[in-house]
């Protein structure tokens, strides 16, 4: 009998108190019933069962104490004749009272189950009550998550509402925009047309046109600025012609003023403002004026009449600016494009003048070629006619003019081609200005001798001044004025002046007493294509080029040249050295260059290599050094030249840079690695003397480069001064 929860104490307990009960009424009834001390019913036990509360075993004990009574009955009251009475009377009280506890159990089993049921139906209400108050709490936070999400539903609302609010304006100004957009497109299509449409008026007349149409307006001009005055240059319903407008629209106030101060201005009801802002006649009554931007600065200005007042809009101000930046855009393009055919007339002009130019040099490159055949025709006569036998020194010499004229013609037109490809080196130095022009105007002293002129120079800047920038370029400019001055001068002199002036700057002036320059010529006597075609021009004095390479020389050095001249009386060529070229210094002025070395067995006892691949020349240089005392072998090409050099018995190699086999170059390489003890000079030839030419040629160890065609003065000095500069030296101060 398992223990459930209307027993309140465990089975054997039970059992235990049950069987102790039963032992003590089986002693009490048995052995002491006889004495009834106590008075003792067998159904007073049974209450036990009330405590354990096992019902099966209260009728158990129910049925010991029966038998227990009946067993009384029979053992102690057997001799009584009312046992079984008794017996029944004890039985049935037995059974009554057990049957009363049974009962009082059950009902207590009962309202134990009740109990425990209403405790776990209690338990249950309490969990669905926490439950409850669970989805309270749920429903409550849900309730707050919706409250919150009403109120942002209804910022939300009012936000589109704004937006709503907001796109309507933006779809009205979209509007706005799009009637301006339109605007601005007929605008531009009008400027289109402006651009290309010339045959139907000029440009700025068309761009009024569009600018009045656009803003529905009466009139409208475009006044451009040259040197701050104002000129009427395009106009609509204007009269452009009108000398009085023309006029009062230059000095107009309101449009001097929209042009300095760089921004858009309009006057709404010219009746309301002071009568002086501005000068349009009265038929307008309102003016709106933008500047026209060319890079940066207002080069003009767009002004539009209208004949009623009017309140002009923000919009519209902005139209015409965007409007006038655009039309300064097509008035510079219209202005490039100008300058452009211009540019490429000039570039026309200066071909065909180019063109003519070299028709003209090779005219004048014909006439010594000519002079020079028919003087070598009659030098080979000479042979056969003892007549003309004495007449050689004279042929010669005038070949010789005539060979110099051709040379200085192609260098000059070869000079002036470089120039115009910008090549011209400059090799700055600090020299003395005085020595320069002693040593410049010295070589002319034969010249000037032979013409009965006398050379003067005079200084009467300071002495401790140096000049700092290209001498030989300075000193080809003087020479070529010198040179000038002698040839266009009959009588009297030519006189070469330096001085300081106030600015501190250097003049070095050329003055002689020739025969001065036409007012008519003076303009064009820098300008090559000019001379090279005057028909006036004496050919036989020179190429007309060297003025013109004075010109190039000077402004690349940075210095100026200018020309005075009186027809008749003379010419002063004036050469400026500006101040930042000057500077001072402690030393005394240089001496002057000696002259020239003419011994005539200078370079005796010298073994000279001549390696030149044109005959004549090889030969003629090889018979002029032999007269100074060189013992000379000549070679004509590279190969030869090395076979000599093999030798090492040269002092001097005189090298041709063009020769047939091989370029000059390569000997010098070659001789780089292995060059004779004895060879002390060498001279590279060539036509190219420029300073990179020659700095290139002594990087390959050549002492000097000496131009073509050869002087044989200068070639033998160089020689001389190379291989024996004291001796050399020695007969310069003994001179
Ligand atoms: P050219 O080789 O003909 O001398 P230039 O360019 O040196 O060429 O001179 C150009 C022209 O300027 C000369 O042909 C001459 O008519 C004139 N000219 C130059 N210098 C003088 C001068 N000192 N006196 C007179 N005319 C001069």
């Amino acid at each position: 009998m398992a223990r459930d929860r209307s027993h309140p104490v465990p089975l054997g307990l039970a059992v235990l108190a049950s069987a102790v009960a039963a032992a003590l009424y089986i002693f009490l009834r048995i052995y002491f019933y006889e004495d009834r001390l106590i008075p003792l019913t067998y159904a007073l036990p049974l209450l036990l069962a009330l405590w354990h509360g096992y019902r099966l075993l209260h009728w158990i004990s129910a049925g010991f104490y029966c038998g227990l009574a009946l067993l009384n009955v029979l053992l102690v009251d057997a001799s009584a004749g009312s046992d079984l009475m008794n017996f029944s009377m004890m039985v049935v009280n037995i059974v009554t009272v057990a049957a009363v506890v049974d009962r009082l159990l059950v009902s207590r089993e009962r309202l134990v189950e009740a109990n425990l049921h209403l405790r776990d139906a209690n338990a249950e209400l309490e969990a669905s009550n926490e439950e409850l108050a669970a989805r309270d709490e749920e429903i409550s936070s849900q309730n707050e998550e919706l409250q919150q999400q009403t109120e942002e539903l209804e910022q939300q609302s009012t936000e589109l509402q704004q937006q709503a609010e907001e796109l309507q304006q933006q779809a009205e100004g979209l509007q706005i925009l799009h009637e301006e957009s339109a605007t601005r497109a007929n605008l531009l299509q009008a400027l289109l047309d402006a651009v290309t449409a010339t045959e139907t008026g000029p440009p700025l007349d068309h761009i009024c046109a569009a600018a009045a149409g656009a803003f529905d307006c009466d009139a409208a001009a475009v006044l451009l600025s040259a040197n701050g005055v104002f000129d009427l240059q395009g106009g609509w319903n204007l009269a452009a012609k009108d000398e009085s407008l023309r006029a009062a629209l230059a000095t107009d106030p309101f449009i001097t003023l929209v042009a300095q101060q760089n921004r858009t201005a309009c006057l709404e009801d010219l009746s309301a403002v002071p009568a002086d802002a501005t000068r349009m006649t009265s038929e307008f009554r309102t003016v709106l004026g933008s500047p026209l931007e060319v890079e940066g600065a207002p080069a003009g200005v767009l002004v539009i009449y209208g004949r009623a007042p009017r309140e002009w809009t923000e919009t519209e101000f902005s139209v015409i600016r965007w409007f006038a930046a655009q039309a300064a855009l097509v008035l510079r393009t219209i202005q490039l494009q100008e300058e452009l055919s211009r540019r490429s007339q000039e570039a026309e002009e200066n071909t065909r003048q180019k063109t003519r130019f070299l028709a003209a040099v090779s005219h004048d490159v014909r006439n010594p070629a000519n002079a020079i055949n028919l003087m070598a025709e009659l030098i080979q006569r000479s042979g056969d006619d003892p007549r003309l036998a004495s007449e050689i020194p004279r042929l010669a010499e005038s070949l010789r003019v005539n060979t110099r004229l051709l040379v200085e013609l192609v260098s000059d037109v070869l000079d002036l081609s470089r120039f115009d490809s910008g090549k011209i080196d400059l090799e700055e130095t600090t020299f003395d200005p005085a020595e320069l022009i002693r040593a410049e105007v010295g070589q002319y002293e034969p010249l000037a001798k032979n013409a009965g002129l006398a050379l003067i120079v005079e200084t009467t800047a300071p002495a401790n001044l140096r000049v700092k920038t290209d001498r030989m370029k300075l000193a080809r400019v003087l020479g070529n004025l010198v040179n000038n001055a002698i040839k266009f001068t009959e009588v009297g002199s030519v006189r070469t002046t330096l001085c300081q002036l106030v600015d501190g700057s250097l003049e070095v002036a050329v003055q002689d007493t020739g025969v001065g320059i036409a007012v008519e010529h003076l303009e064009h006597i820098f300008d090559e294509f000019y001379q090279i075609r005057n028909p006036e021009r004496d050919r036989s004095k020179g190429t007309g080029l060297g003025l013109a390479i004075c010109k190039r020389l000077i402004d690349a050095i940075g210095c100026s040249l200018d020309v005075d001249s009186q027809l008749g009386s003379g010419t002063t060529f004036r050469v400026r050295v500006p101040g930042v070229m000057i500077v001072e210094t402690d030393c005394q002025p240089s001496p002057s260059a000696p002259a020239g070395d003419r011994g005539d067995h200078v370079l005796a006892g010298l073994q000279v290599l001549v390696v030149e691949d044109h005959e004549t020349t090889r030969l003629a240089v090889t018979r002029l050094l032999a007269a100074h005392g060189a013992t000379v072998d000549p070679a004509e090409d590279g190969r030869a030249a090395l076979r000599h050099l093999r030798h090492g018995i040269h002092d001097v190699l005189l090298l041709d840079l063009m020769l047939p086999d091989m370029d000059g170059r390569e000997i010098l390489r070659q001789l780089q690695s292995g060059r004779p003890d004895r060879l002390k000079c060498i001279l590279a030839v060539s036509g190219d003397v420029s300073e990179s030419r020659r700095q290139e040629l002594q990087v390959l160890g050549a002492s000097d480069l000496i131009p073509k065609p050869v002087e044989m003065d200068h070639l033998v000095q160089r020689i001389a001064g190379a291989v024996r500069p004291a001796t050399a030296m020695a007969k310069r101060t003994s001179q």
